[in-house]
């Protein structure tokens, strides 16, 4: 269901859904926990989204984050493409060569290897996660892959918390990757990126064995929770199934998903 905003309309897509293993995306969790919400396969793997964004406003056409490139693992992941990103955008009449701009929460694999899809696009990445991928530290050489190098020549760097686009923010969190940014887009909706991948972590203790700095995950969260509650913004998430957004009430310093 579209939604709009000011000048902007706001679509969910989806590239499809692969897995991860449980434990890594749950961290300190008990299995025994996070089994009864996300049951695991045999493989000890929980399904994941990818929930990307695309936003329409004057004058561009944005996919915010385009899903796993062509090249992964495909048994590895259990990724399904199933729709494609290409079979979603045009559930919305929007071509491959519409697209003006891509931009991106952070560059691991599962959320910008796609970005070669869009060979006419901008792509708006942030500066510091950009100098990051080119030289991964061993702890993420996995997740900054050298088949998903964007080319430079289309590259648009962004410095610090600014608006790209015509009520498309960025604002750098760190945490999860040291670029890593959250995007909102008017005063109406955050898009979250992996600082809050799925339903089941909106405690800001919920962070993920792949998180770089935790501590930083918790902290950004748990201010970002806050402010979303107060100005009564939607919320997206990139690896939720369930593609609707939604608001957040506030009870005493806790939150829950208003559905
Ligand atoms: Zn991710």
């Amino acid at each position: 269901m579209s939604q709009g905003f000011e000048r902007l309309t706001v679509d969910v897509l989806s590239d499809g859904e692969f897995r991860l293993d449980g434990g890594a995306m749950f961290g300190m969790v008990p299995r025994e926990r996070w089994e009864q919400f996300c049951p695991p396969d045999e493989r000890h793997r929980i399904r994941l989204a990818t929930h990307g964004l695309l936003v329409r406003g004057p004058g561009f056409v944005l996919v915010l984050e385009p899903g796993i490139g062509g090249t992964v693992d495909r048994d590895a992941f259990a990724l399904t493409k199933e729709p494609s990103l290409e079979a979603s955008l045009s559930g919305f009449g929007v071509a491959p060569k519409d697209v003006t701009h891509v931009l991106y929460t952070h560059l691991h694999f599962d959320h910008a290897g796609g970005g070669d899809r869009f060979p006419g696009a901008r792509h708006l990445v942030q500066d510091l996660e950009w100098r990051t991928a080119q030289r991964p530290s061993v702890l993420h050489s996995r997740s900054y892959r050298e088949e998903d190098r964007l080319p430079e020549a289309r590259v648009t760097l962004l410095s610090g918390e600014t608006e790209p686009l015509p009520g498309v923010r960025v604002r750098p969190t760190g945490g999860h990757s040291a670029g890593h940014q959250v995007v909102i887009l008017e005063d109406a909706a955050l898009f979250w990126g992996d600082l809050f991948p799925t339903r089941h972590h909106l405690s800001p203790a919920r962070v993920m064995a792949y998180d770089l700095d935790p501590l930083v995950v918790a902290e950004r969260k748990a201010g970002l929770l806050r402010e979303s509650a107060e100005r009564g913004w939607l919320n997206y998430l990139y690896h939720e199934l369930d593609p609707r957004p939604f608001r957040l009430d506030a009870d005493r310093g806790r939150y829950s998903i208003a559905d």
